[in-house]
């Protein structure tokens, strides 16, 4: 079932307080064309009926795809600082209810499925898109690590990360892009054979899997965010 709430917002041109309705849960199996506005960035975009101003509800929302294997948990880019006690909440949500605390029939559907934590919609739109494309993201967020050595005019700074957006025969496209906003500051495009090399590579990166895939939050921005899990 895909779950809706009447939740008020204040249009930031007007000040004008109206009621939108924000997705709770979708089920993109249920409702392909949900899955389809996440990716084109439409999903839960409005418009402010006093002045036409266009807004996008901050995502707080899970999202269950059976057929891309995907079950993410969206959260509002303003929480990113909060991911470890995310992390614990997000798994703990997803054991009840497809993991080890779930019926043995839920468990069958969890099996086929990636657990992820995301912030903003552009990280939610590039999850979607990797699992859709039937890239591992896990190795596409080693790839950006290996880019920022590569890129000195990288525009890296808190609320700006690096997603991916489009790919073709031969390359990923990137943009540096605003998380709140989502407004694009950089576009590039890389060559897959970067990703291959790492691909082939997975001794040498072996520590930094360890390091991205402990939780589910599956982003390179936790190996410069505060501490880690493992701080003393
Ligand atoms: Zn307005």
């Amino acid at each position: 079932m895909s779950l809706f709430e009447t939740t008020s917002i204040q249009c930031p041109a007007c000040d004008t307080v109206t009621d939108f309705q924000a997705a709770g849960s979708v089920n993109a199996d249920r409702r392909p064309d949900l899955r389809e506005a996440i990716l084109d960035n439409t999903f839960q975009n409005v418009i402010c009926p006093s002045c036409n101003e266009a807004l996008r509800l901050e995502p707080v929302v899970n999202y269950l795809d059976v057929e891309l294997g995907l079950w993410l948990a969206a959260y509002p880019p303003r929480q990113i600082g909060d991911y470890l006690t995310l992390e614990n909440e997000v798994q703990a949500l997803f054991d009840e209810s497809y993991g080890t605390a779930s019926s043995a029939s839920a468990q069958d559907v969890g099996a086929a499925l990636v657990p992820r934590l995301t912030f903003g919609w552009p990280a939610m739109r590039e999850k979607l898109f990797l699992r859709q494309q039937g890239l591992d993201d896990v190795v596409i967020e080693m790839l950006k690590l290996d880019l920022l050595r590569r890129l000195p005019e990288a525009p890296l700074r808190a609320g700006v990360e690096l997603r991916v957006t489009d790919v073709t025969d031969a390359a990923l496209r990137f943009v540096w892009i605003e998380t709140a906003s989502e407004d694009i500051l950089q576009a590039f495009e890389c060559n897959k054979a970067l990703l291959v090399e790492i691909t082939d590579n997975q001794d040498a990166w072996a520590e930094v899997r360890r390091g991205l895939t402990q939780g589910l939050f599956v982003d390179m921005q936790k190996m410069y965010l505060g501490a880690g899990r493992n701080a003393a």
